[in-house]
């Protein structure tokens, strides 16, 4: 495939409804990297579900993108809370930015680790999702399961330092009072790492 790291860099792949394109999901696969450094790994679960449970009420405990109620062992269940990543460079410096939380049903949500479910063997429901909610052949779908992974590849060459000012005020990052955290120090990264959330304001409800 031809790769313009500057389109694929940009690309949306939970853009949902509203996309401007009419693509409303696309697969992804975080690079090797960035690993570990989602939010739900490193902090506690009571932190975890003072930011996830909000999000998740806030759209309705439904999908954002497909609009379904997640179901789990047959029976209704709240929708996964998903980070939702923006790769850019600002003043040619690699930044992973927290752009928000994101309420998904499972399905929608293992579009999202592509590279899980094609480890797991479960390519092809990543595959039947793509086609039902952008309404792609399947030959459309393979073909963006080729762009997530060129994109990893290429996004996998730079140390993203770690942004996550958007959560200011719901968490307190120890070192870090802005909430970014330089490449070199993405190591420390760990279950001690965040403080407790600030009581009062801006903390969720
Ligand atoms: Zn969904």
């Amino acid at each position: 495939m031809v790769f313009n790291a500057r389109d694929h860099i940009a690309v949306d792949t939970l853009a949902g409804r509203d996309a401007q394109d009419g693509i409303a999901i696309r697969s992804d696969l975080l690079p090797p990297t960035t690993h570990g450094s989602n939010i739900r790994g490193i902090v506690d679960r009571e932190i975890w579900d003072a930011l996830r449970i909000p999000v998740c009420a806030a759209a309705g405990n439904r999908c954002e993108i497909c609009g379904e109620r997640s179901t789990r062992n047959g029976r209704s269940s709240r929708p996964d809370c998903h980070e939702k990543w923006v790769f850019e460079f600002r003043d040619d410096r690699p930044v992973q930015r927290l752009q928000r939380l994101i309420a998904v049903c499972q399905g929608c949500h293992q579009v999202q680790h592509s590279g899980l479910a094609r480890v797991k063997g479960l390519e092809h429901e990543v595959i039947a999702r793509l086609c039902r909610i952008n309404r792609w052949s399947r030959e459309q779908s393979d073909a963006d399961l080729d762009r997530s992974s060129a994109r990893s590849s290429y996004l996998d060459q730079f140390d993203w330092d770690l942004d996550l000012s958007v959560l200011r005020g719901q968490l307190v990052l120890r070192d870090y009072p802005e909430m970014y955290v330089p490449a070199r120090d993405r190591a420390r990264l760990g279950n001690s790492f965040f403080g407790i959330p600030p009581r009062g304001e801006g903390t969720p409800r």
